[in-house]
């Protein structure tokens, strides 16, 4: 397999011709000159910057497309783990992150799931930031800061939906979340600026809820996973090289038919194409995989497990911040009121943001710009967030964005695993409003994938294709 072995510098250069038009000699031959050259300039130190910045990988062994919080993640995992062994590339097409998902959240982190495997990521990933001066440093004098809340969130039910809060909240317990049931009479002395019309039961947040700065958690991570000798290349995956395998017969396929993907077409900045040769590929592009599922030609026409497309897109979703000088401030948890609609606080000058999904009924927004719906604001979130905290009846809209969910259409759920149509390529992705939280425990599953073949820490075997190819999805009843 190319570029699988193990190696002993995290560091190396190749130039950039292209390694699988030679023969298995020849190409060794080329790789140990290669190495041989770049090792000589590295100790004389001949070359310029300007040429240093025209090297192109040639190959790696893991291959990650998508420089948001789960490609960087799974980058610092798999570095931390291999200590340099291991040499892995990331590709990023917008290193301004203007559209990246990762950037435009709101950075909210809590147990309140309904599925085991989303508690769990979620726990794993507070404890991780709690410790994140320890686990991400790379400078100590400067150590990352995300600027964690804590507070927690309280979702609302009414009568229709307490039966599933109090289900919810009895996995919660069981899984070690620190979460508590309240009455509306016990609502009202907790939360006396709450309206409790309608409302049956609450559900809120004691530990390790809250919200933090996304950019910092990512920035934290990337910066880490470059100390770690992770190697990050500006530029926009455009395809795929492949190479027939008469010889392997996948379960799923005619015999012979097995196309193995081994080589990724990068279009860079200034508009060169160049191509590197991976060993295994990450794909954590975020609502973009549906795209990158077309580019292994999942679901363009074919028959079999070609046929079904990587089901996730992208939604749009507005934020909207908000000035209520008399709303409660430090007081008010997290609150998501039945209808979806939430609001948080936003540090201490009597800001506040605030949003919500569609309904299911209601047309989406179309994803070809960034512009932000005023009038969604208008008539779907503020007369939610004012009718169940009336202080917010005065609130002003000061700012809002858009961003993408990365919305899995088949059960809004994440795909994480290995594509059953491949034997080297993964998915990380899918995770609609709750991916940024869940990152630290993600990362780590896809390392422990690649490198020990199997889920360890979390048994996330149930997020992986499986059920998508049976056609059994696998609902979260708790997505905002
Ligand atoms: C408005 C909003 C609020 C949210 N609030 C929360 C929240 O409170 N809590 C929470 O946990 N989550 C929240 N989320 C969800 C969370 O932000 C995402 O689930 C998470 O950031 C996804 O990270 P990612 O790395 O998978 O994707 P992204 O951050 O989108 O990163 C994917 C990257 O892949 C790159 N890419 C795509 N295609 C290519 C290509 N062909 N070549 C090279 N690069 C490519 C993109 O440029 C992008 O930078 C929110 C999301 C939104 C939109």
């Amino acid at each position: 397999m190319v570029g699988s072995s193990l190696r002993s510098s995290g560091a190396r250069f190749f130039s950039s011709a292209n390694l699988e038009d030679l023969n298995p000699v020849d190409r060794v031959a080329k790789i140990f000159k290669d190495d041989a050259v770049e090792l000589k300039e590295k100790l004389l130190g001949k070359r310029t910057w300007s040429e240093k910045k025209k090297i192109f990988p040639s190959h790696c062994d893991v291959l990650i497309v998508g420089g948001g919080v789960m490609g960087y993640s799974t980058a610092y995992w798999l570095a931390d783990r291999c200590q340099g062994n291991l040499r892995i590339v990331l590709i990023e097409k917008d290193p301004t992150y203007q559209k990246c998902t990762s950037v435009l959240s709101v950075g909210g982190l809590r147990q309140q799931f309904s599925l085991r495997e989303n508690i769990e990521l979620s726990l794993a990933s507070a404890d991780f930031m709690r410790n994140i001066k320890r686990n991400l440093s790379v400078d100590e004098s400067d150590p990352p800061d995300i600027s964690f809340n804590p507070c927690g969130y309280l979702f609302l039910a009414s009568e229709k939906g307490a039966h599933v809060l109090q289900e919810n909240h009895a996995l919660q317990t069981s899984l070690g979340a620190v979460v508590e049931l309240l009455s509306p009479a016990k609502l009202k002395e907790k939360f006396p600026f709450i309206n409790t019309d309608g409302i049956e039961l609450g559900c809120h947040g004691l530990e390790n809820e809250g919200w933090f700065d996304p950019w910092s958690l990512l920035n934290a991570f990337r910066r880490k996973a470059i100390a770690l000798g992770v190697e990050c290349i500006n530029g926009t995956l455009k395809g795929f090289g492949y190479k027939a395998h008469s010889q392997i017969n996948h379960l799923m396929l005619p015999p012979g038919q097995y196309q193995h993907a081994e080589k990724a077409i990068i279009e860079l900045e200034d508009g060169s194409e160049r191509s590197i040769n991976f060993a295994k590929l990450v794909v954590a592009a975020g609502c973009n995989t549906g795209e990158i599922g077309a580019m292994l030609n999942l679901g363009q026409g074919q028959q079999g497990i070609l046929g079904a497309p990587i089901p996730i897109e992208p939604r749009k979703r507005f934020v909207y911040v908000v000035h209520c000088p008399d709303a409660p401030g430090l007081a008010m948890p997290f609150i998501i009121d039945p209808s979806g609609a939430y609001v948080r606080r936003e540090g201490f000058g009597g800001n506040y943001v605030c949003g919500k999904s569609p309904s299911p009924e209601d047309p989406e927004p179309t994803c070809d710009n960034m512009d932000v719906d005023y009038e969604f604001f208008e008539n779907e979130v503020w007369p939610l967030i004012a009718h169940r905290v009336p202080a917010f009846e005065n609130a002003k809209v000061k700012n809002a964005w858009a961003g993408f969910y990365d919305f899995n259409r088949f059960d809004e759920n994440a795909f994480i695993g290995l594509h059953p149509a491949f034997h080297n390529i993964y998915v990380v992705a899918g995770f609609s409003g709750h991916g940024i939280q869940q990152s630290p425990a993600v990362g780590r599953a896809m390392m422990e994938l690649i490198i020990d073949g199997e889920f360890v820490t979390i048994d996330l075997k149930r997020f992986g294709f499986q059920r998508y190819y049976d056609d059994e999805p696998l609902y979260e009843s708790n997505i905002v």
